[in-house]
C-alpha cells in the first residue's frame, strides 16, 4: 500500500461504453476526464494498470448474430480496443503522464507486445500501462482479461467499472424498489446468484486466485479516483 492509499498497484477496466459516452466511437471529453482522474491518482503513487474494452465499436457477439462468422467478429472487437487504449495514451500524455499501450495481438507501430515482466517494469517506473487487444483470443471478453493481467502483474485489486449500475444490490434495482446496495460479497456468492455484472469467468479466475475484485459505477464525478484510492464507492467482491 502507498502512503496516500490503501493499493499500490491496481489493474483497472473501463468498458468500451464509457469511452464512447453512450455512442459509437470515442468521445473525448470522456476519455480526457478518464486521463485527468488516472494522472491524479498515478502522481500519488499508485501503479495503475488499464485493461480496455471495445464494445464501444463492435462487440463479436452482437456482429455473430448479424452474420459475420464469430471469431473474426471477436478480431474486429479486440481491434476497437486498441484505438480505445490510443486515445487513452493520447490524453494520458497530453497531461505529462508516461504511459506504455500493450497489446495481446501484435501491432508495433502502435503499440508493444504484451509481455508482462516489462509491463510491471514499466509500472514501476511510474508509466501507465494500457493493456489492448484482449487476450488476443476470441470468445474472451476483457473483463475476464482484466482479471488475468491483474493476476499476472501481481495486482492488489482489480477494479472494473461498470455503465449504469454502481454496484451489486440484494435484488435488480429496477423491479424492486426495495433492493439496496451491498458494500461487500464474497466471489463465491457472486457466482452463486449468477450475478452478470462482470463475467462468471472473471468471478471464478478472481475465487480461485485469491483475488479481489471492486464493481463501481462509471458515473459520477471522480469515480475512477474513488476506486483506486480504496475509498468507500461500489461493491467489494471478497474470495
Ligand atoms: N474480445 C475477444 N477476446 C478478448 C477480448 C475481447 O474476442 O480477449 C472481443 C469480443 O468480441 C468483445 C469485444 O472484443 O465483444 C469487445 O470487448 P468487451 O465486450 O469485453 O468490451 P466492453 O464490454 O468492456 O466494452
Amino acid at each position: 500500500p502507498t502512503p496516500s492509499g490503501k493499493y499500490r498497484r491496481v489493474v483497472l477496466k473501463l468498458s468500451g461504453e464509457v469511452f464512447g459516452g453512450g455512442k459509437v466511437g470515442v468521445d473525448p471529453d470522456v476519455v480526457a476526464d478518464l486521463a485527468r482522474q488516472i494522472a491524479a491518482v498515478q502522481q500519488q503513487g499508485v501503479q495503475v494498470a488499464v485493461v480496455v474494452g471495445g464494445g464501444n465499436f463492435f462487440r463479436g457477439a452482437e456482429l455473430n448474430q448479424r452474420g459475420i462468422d464469430r471469431a473474426r467478429a471477436d478480431y474486429m472487437g479486440m481491434l476497437g480496443t486498441v484505438m480505445n487504449c490510443l486515445a487513452l495514451q493520447d490524453f494520458l500524455e497530453q497531461r505529462g503522464v508516461e504511459t506504455r499501450v500493450q497489446t495481446a495481438i501484435t501491432m508495433g507501430q502502435v503499440a508493444e507486445p504484451y509481455i508482462p515482466r516489462r509491463a510491471i517494469r514499466h509500472l514501476e517506473k511510474g508509466r501507465v500501462v494500457i493493456f489492448g487487444a484482449g487476450a488476443g483470443m476470441p470468445y474472451f471478453t476483457t473483463d475476464t482479461v482484466a482479471v488475468q493481467r491483474a493476476l499476472e502483474i501481481k495486482a492488489d485489486v482489480v477494479l472494473m467499472s461498470k455503465n449504469g449500475v454502481d454496484g451489486v444490490y440484494t435484488a435488480d434495482p429496477r423491479k424492486d424498489p426495495t433492493a439496496t446496495k451491498v458494500d461487500t460479497m464474497s466471489l463465491a456468492e457472486a457466482l452463486q446468484r449468477g450475478l452478470t455484472i462482470a463475467d462468471a469467468a472473471a468471478f471464478a479466475m478472481c475465487d480461485q486466485n485469491g483475488l479481489t475484485m471492486l464493481v463501481f459505477g462509471a458515473e459520477g464525478a471522480d469515480t475512477v479516483v474513488h476506486a483506486i484510492l480504496g475509498e468507500k464507492i461500489g461493491t467489494l467482491l471478497t474470495p
